[in-house]
């Protein structure tokens, strides 16, 4: 539904952050972006709605094209983007408000607005703090009411870019549970971007950037069977993961493909009663 065809940016400094990206976003997959820090995550996530237009290629959303001035407003209403900072998403003094806000401004009619707001909040686990000042709320909290802003426009595509970045383990987790139910229980398709390589083993697939380009592609434990490779470009794999692969390699055990932490520590049981 989302196509990324051959896509190159740069920027007016002429730095080129993405060079002949293709890629296909499926209806309802939960996608998952790695690289490390300048491999082209972010821009990649602002081209998805046309905050960013392509240098070369294109970028399309059911066929509607983003660099189409009449199609703009309706793919930002169904392709929404949560960022990094929760502090720069805050508008308002209320919470409903801010909740309300995005899709206001992109048209979405003022008489449906309440009942959505409602919902996106319940959704999010906040419906308790719909009448309070979103800058007393903790990051993990503001960052909820940046997926409620989000979730009110019924967006088709949630792009969370390193949106948990600035949070601590628990709002983190927080975070991911309410995406993982949002895309479970909606059907809402989830591109997360990350740097934590544990939050990959959430998605359906891995897409790994490097230099603007994409490096690898693969379900999650065809990522992490290349460990070698992900640390040549700077990135690491589940602290689970390197523990099988330490095992393998010094003889004690072979854990196979294992990717998740229950998974692996089965797979050191069950060799310990072997030998
Ligand atoms: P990531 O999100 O993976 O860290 P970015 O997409 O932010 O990567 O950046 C990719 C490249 O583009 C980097 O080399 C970065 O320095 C450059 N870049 C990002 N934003 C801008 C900008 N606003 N102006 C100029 N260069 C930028
Ligand atoms: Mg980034």
């Amino acid at each position: 539904m989302l196509s990324i065809e051959n896509v190159s940016f740069t920027y007016e400094s002429g730095a080129s952050a993405l060079e002949g990206v293709s890629l296909e976003i499926r209806d309802g997959e939960f996608l998952c972006i790695v690289g490390h820090n300048g491999s082209g995550k972010s821009t990649l996530a602002k081209m998805l709605n046309g905050l960013l237009l392509p240098t070369e290629g294109t970028v399309t959303l059911d066929g509607m094209d983003t660099s189409d001035d009449d199609k703009l407003l309706d793919i930002r209403r169904r392709v929404g983007i949560v960022f990094q900072n929760p502090d720069n998403q805050i508008v308002t003094t209320v919470v409903r408000e801010d909740v309300a806000f995005g899709p206001e401004n992109l048209g979405v009619p003022t008489e449906v607005m309440a009942v959505r707001v409602d919902e996106a909040l319940r959704s999010v686990g906040m419906e308790q703090y719909a009448d309070s000042a979103p800058h007393m709320l903790s990051g993990g909290q503001k960052q909820r009411i940046a997926i409620a802003g989000m979730l009110a426009m019924e967006p088709e595509v949630l792009v969370l870019d390193e949106a948990t970045a600035m949070l601590d383990p628990l709002g983190r987790k927080d975070i991911l549970s309410i995406v993982k139910k949002l895309h479970d229980e909606k059907g809402i398709t989830v591109v997360m971007i990350t740097q934590y390589m544990e939050e990959a083993l959430y998605a359906e697939r891995v897409v790994v950037m490097n230099g603007g380009k994409i490096e690898m592609e693969g379900s999650p434990r065809e990522i992490f069977m290349r460990g070698g490779e992900l640390r040549s470009i700077g990135l690491d794999v589940p602290a689970a993961v390197e523990l099988r692969d330490m095992l393998k390699e010094s003889g004690v055990a072979d854990l196979g493909d294992a990717v998740d932490q229950e998974e692996i520590i089965n797979g050191i049981c069950r060799s310990l009663l072997k030998n």
